[in-house]
């Protein structure tokens, strides 16, 4: 799939990255101090690969990769010549021992993953914690990752997020496990399959109610990079009878709640002052509200002041 375009003139992102690739592999060039390099990579577009990221990659002993030939094309791309091996879900466990020997001999060991940040809904994880836990340097090379992407231009509350990764496959399963988030008061932002999203995205409306904002954010940074947002239920119905495709990340909101308006604070106030004291009042409109004291206290004293001449 071709990387989006900003416009018609937009660099030769992979022409410049070889330029650097070159100059770091000149003699001269510092080579980085021996460890793990946990290095992001871009999730589309090949420009979102990081000036670090590359320099790195291109002085490094040997590239742990989730998949060799997928990570075979990004390498290739940027003129990286470096000796590779496989560390994916199957084989990490033998992988690690072989990673931590050849830190042990002081190697500059770098690990990509096919696309964005090693270690997150990817492996990688174990290897940094064994690596700590043997105290050899780790090092982490920020850049790219989907769900930082899709909750930064959902246009939901960024204050707190939860991300929760995959969910299960099956409905039942994954029901349970969305129950679980329904207190939450941060965005959720999970990872999906084109194949599950219209199953996955009804069973959100059905547990966490049809009318949360959410935001379906699909083949980000790519040529049909798509943001929809829309309530969980309307969502659920567009991809009802809508295939998707390529690569997603579901986004929900808080649920909304409903403000009350100055009109009502004031009649439950005026109702209440009837047999309460202004104290009391106050405790039980804030309470029912859930708006501070202090606000609802001003309300009061403004019933209470006689109206201006
Ligand atoms: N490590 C990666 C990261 O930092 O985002 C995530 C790897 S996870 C195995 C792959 C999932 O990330 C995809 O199934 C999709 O949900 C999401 N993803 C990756 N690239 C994406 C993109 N360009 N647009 C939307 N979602 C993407």
């Amino acid at each position: 799939m071709p990387p989006k375009k900003e416009n018609a003139s937009s660099p030769d992102y992979p022409q410049l990255g070889r330029l650097l690739v070159q100059a770091s592999g000149n003699k001269g060039a510092c080579k980085p101090s021996p460890g793990l390099y946990l290095i992001a990579t871009p999730i589309g577009h090949l420009g979102d690969i990081t000036l670090r990221a590359l320099a790195i990659l291109a002085q490094a002993d040997v590239i742990a990769c989730e998949d060799t030939r997928n990570s075979g094309v990004l390498l290739n791309a940027f003129g990286i010549k470096k000796p590779t091996f496989s560390y994916h879900d199957h084989n990490e466990d033998a992988r690690r021992a072989e990673v931590l020997q050849r830190l042990a001999r002081g190697e500059v060991v770098a690990l990509i993953s096919d696309a964005g940040m090693p270690a997150i809904a990817d492996p990688g994880f174990k290897l940094v914690r064994d690596c700590r836990d043997a105290g050899f340097n780790v090092t982490v090379v920020p850049g790219a990752n989907a769900a930082v992407t899709a909750m930064a231009g959902s246009g939901l509350p960024t204050d707190q997020f939860h991300f929760a990764g995959f969910l299960p496959p099956k409905s039942a399963a994954r029901k349970k496990d969305l129950l679980a988030f329904k207190p939450s008061a941060a965005t959720l932002v999970f990872y999906e399959a084109p194949q599950r999203l219209a199953a996955s995205l009804a069973d959100m409306a059905e547990i966490l109610g049809k009318d949360r904002p959410a935001a379906v954010a699909r083949e980000l940074t790519k040529f049909y990079e798509e943001m929809r947002r829309g309530t969980l239920g309307e969502l659920a119905a567009h991809y009802a009878s809508h295939e998707a495709k390529g690569e997603i990340v579901i986004l929900i909101g808080k649920e909304a709640k409903e403000e009350t308006s100055i009109t009502d604070i004031d009649a439950l106030l005026t109702e209440r002052l009837r047999h309460l004291t202004v104290r009391d009042a106050v405790a039980e409109v804030a309470e029912m509200t859930g708006i501070p004291k202090k606000e609802i206290y001003a309300r009061a004293l403004a019933l209470s002041s006689p109206p201006e001449e």
